[in-house]
């Protein structure tokens, strides 16, 4: 290409060429020995900011080998690393490499996934990887949906499509103030905190939200959701929908998702799943039948970005019937000439969800679904259950842990020294103290739960790197730390 302009944002080809190449070498070696480094530095934010300089904004440009080889100095040796072995913390996963390539192919390209006409061949890419999550998960691929940044935004694109669906039809011009019943929602109390966020943000209001507690098993209790349904429609209440977790963020638990939806059935609710975490646990024959009663979901959440391995962002809704996303989110502005080509019906995004101008994000989550196939999912996500429950099983052997829970990947345990072990408040104490040990100390990332009123110690194993020969390791990892800090609490209270 011959350049006419010359612009100090443009690269030429072999300056493009030569930092790319080593940018992928030093990619390919930070990949290659993440599990030689601390999962984390532990460096205060003062720290950080010192490494970075307090300089304002440049006024000169500056070399981009420059930049980018100070750059990936600073990610790779000042970096939390969840692609590490022994990173089980929160529910975030190692990436699939495969995916950062997508990224950097789909940023280079960076088509406008708002419209088809901006983004041919990524639209059609975005469908198909839609119709492959609904296989992938075991729903019919008449569902329609899109790819969202995460699980938050994805259970609200199924919140709203709810919202539009069952609530009356006038809220579109009077308003969610102007509604003469008060507007309901159902969920169990183990639900991710999104549905404050989203009755806050929706106009509902946070008095709306049901809070069902849950039986035994952690489960939402399906007798006290039917009474209260029945006691708010008594009372000039508008039930709109039900949320069934499948998988929920503390101990993995899945609700009693086919229970939920003949619910829903006869009282003519909406029924959405946050399947964020658990959902393609559904492609382990083993497990499927946790998900029984999915089909019948109108919509439902999920996070490529936790357990399909992708690099963050990427959350999906899907909906049975997409014609409620249209009528959610469609607007036709005079500014845009997106209409149809004949008969062949071109699929709008931004007709589908909150967001207008969008990027490629489902480059990645298309690919790795490639790379590594259904067989290879299925084994990847088998084996990240096995691991948890051999910590669920080397806890509960051993005599100083307490094996506390253990649902699909997540295994939540405790440290009970035998002299505390009647001591509820102290053990409180002692494992929140190991746990910050713990996540500052760099030999493994774990988060906590609380589970039954005891503070615990909790492993989400959404991680391809991580083996058998990690598992045993963090065991002894986390006796020594749970002895040390044991004995120096002890000893200050004695
Ligand atoms: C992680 C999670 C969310 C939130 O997803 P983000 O991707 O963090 O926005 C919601 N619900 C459940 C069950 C989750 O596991």
């Amino acid at each position: 290409m011959t350049k006419i302009r010359k612009s100090s944002i443009e690269m030429d080809k072999e300056e493009f060429r030569k930092i790319g190449y080593q940018l992928i070498d030093d990619i390919s070696s930070f990949i290659d020995s993440i599990d030689q480094k601390p999962v984390t530095q532990n460096e205060s934010p003062s720290q950080l900011q010192e490494l970075l300089g307090n300089s304002s904004l440049p006024e000169n440009g500056r070399p981009a080998a420059e930049l980018m080889s100070k750059t990936t100095d600073l990610l790779f040796n000042h970096s939390l690393l969840n692609g590490h072995p022994k990173f089980f913390g929160y529910i975030t996963s190692s990436a699939a490499p495969i995916g950062a390539l997508a990224d950097l192919l789909a940023a280079s390209v960076n088509p406008n996934v708002g419209a088809h006409i901006l983004s041919p061949m990524a639209t059609e890419i975005e469908k198909q990887t839609i119709r492959w999550l609904c296989n992938f998960i075991g729903v019919p691929s008449a569902y329609g949906g899109i790819l969202v940044s995460g699980g938050n935004m994805a259970n609200f694109t199924g919140f709203l499509a709810a919202r539009t669906a069952k609530a009356p039809q006038n809220i579109k011009e009077d308003g969610i103030q102007n509604t003469s019943n008060k507007l309901r929602v159902y969920c169990s109390k183990t639900t991710h905190t999104w549905i404050e966020k989203a009755v806050v943000l929706f106009g509902l209001g946070t008095k709306s939200v049901r809070w069902i507690p849950t039986d035994a098993s952690n489960k939402m209790d399906i007798k006290v959701l039917e009474t209260t349904i029945k006691n708010d429609l008594e009372n000039d209440c508008l039930p709109l929908m039900v949320v069934g977790t499948a998988g929920d963020v503390s101990t993995g638990v899945v609700d009693n998702l086919g229970e939920i939806s003949a619910i829903c059935k006869t009282y003519n609710l909406w029924f959405h799943i946050d399947g964020a975490y658990g959902v393609p646990a559904a492609i382990v024959p083993k497990f499927n039948h946790l998900f029984e009663g999915i089909k019948e979901a109108d919509s439902i959440a999920l996070d490529p970005h936790k357990w399909l391995y992708s690099p963050l962002e990427a959350g999906c809704t899907l909906v049975k019937n997409p014609q409620h996303l249209i009528d959610t989110f469609s607007s036709h502005p005079e500014y845009y000439n997106f209409s149809n080509i004949g008969d062949d019906k071109a699929q709008n995004f931004y007709e589908y969800g909150l967001q207008n101008s969008r990027g490629f994000r489902a480059l990645k989550v298309w690919l790795t679904l490639q790379q590594v196939g259904r067989n290879g999912y299925e084994k990847l996500i088998s084996e990240d259950i096995e691991l948890s429950e051999m910590l669920y099983d080397l806890a509960d052997k051993h005599p100083e842990l307490e094996a506390v829970s253990q649902n699909l990947s997540i295994t939540t345990f405790r440290y009970v020294p035998k002299e505390s072990a009647n001591n509820m408040e102290y053990l409180n104490t002692l494992n929140e103290a190991i746990l910050n040990e713990l996540q500052t100390g760099g030999e493994v990332f774990l988060s906590n739960a609380i589970v039954k009123g005891q503070y615990s110690l909790r492993a989400c194993i959404v991680n391809f790197r991580t083996s058998k020969k990690d598992i045993q390791e963090i065991i002894e990892i986390i006796i020594r730390t749970a002895r040390k800090v044991h004995l120096k609490i002890f000893q200050a209270v004695e």
